[in-house]
């Protein structure tokens, strides 16, 4: 109890907003699952269900290949908030 937790209490975002489909070019969605390198991330972090997280990781790697998210992100674009003008 003396740390503290860095994500608080662990539930499915997705779950919770009922998604059945996710779509590539919802960026706004997929920040729930990135994080500020742009890098998935994991399951145990987030709480994703796994049924969630296998779509989101489709779902990431398309907006990937379709350049809405990028690879990498090299050390001086890394950003505070990357999100800010992804919505
Ligand atoms: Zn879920």
């Amino acid at each position: 109890m003396a740390e503290k937790r860095k994500y608080k209490k662990r539930y499915c975002k997705y779950c919770e907003a009922k998604v059945d489909f996710m779509d590539y070019k919802d960026a706004g969605a997929l920040r729930f699952s990135l994080s500020e390198r742009y890098k998935i991330m994991p399951r145990r972090l987030t709480g994703n269900c796994k049924r969630h997280q296998d779509m989101i990781s489709v779902v990431i790697k398309r907006a990937r290949a379709a350049a809405l998210v990028p690879y990498t992100v090299t050390r001086k674009t890394v950003v505070t908030a990357p999100f800010e003008n992804l919505k």
